[in-house]
């Protein structure tokens, strides 16, 4: 080799940090590269500096990529979630409300959708 490198071939170091201090316990990918011949780093770029819990950032100066991560779950586990799912038939009454099909009367509401009005608050506020 004479001259500059070519920065044909990479590695790449991935560590996995977790976070305990939340609920759910989080993880994060931190992930570098380096050219395996000059040893120079690569910057990531194009993404927002520092740390987030629900989006991939970089350390200052872009040495490291940092990407919240999760368990992919079993398929096992969301069979389970399904067959645990309640299934109560609903009714949509004229007014938007939902509730369980065929109860009457208020105390039988399952759920108001949320309306725009009420999501946008300010000058469309009551
Ligand atoms: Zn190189």
């Amino acid at each position: 080799m004479n001259g500059k490198c070519e920065h044909q071939t990479f590695v790449g170091k991935i560590d996995v940090v977790r976070i305990s201090d939340s609920m759910p316990m989080q993880f994060r990918a931190e992930i570098s590269i380096q050219c395996a011949e000059c040893k120079a780093d690569f910057q990531f770029f194009g993404l927002p500096i520092g740390f987030h819990s629900d989006n991939p950032t970089t350390s200052l100066g872009g040495k490291y990529l940092r990407a919240p991560i999760k368990e992919i779950p079993l398929i096992g586990s969301l069979e389970s979630i399904l067959d645990n799912e309640e299934l109560t038939p609903i009714e949509i009454l004229p007014n938007g409300e939902i509730r369980a099909k065929g109860a009457v009367g208020n105390t039988e509401i399952v759920q108001k959708p949320l309306t725009m009005r009420e999501y946008l608050g300010g000058e469309y506020a009551n």
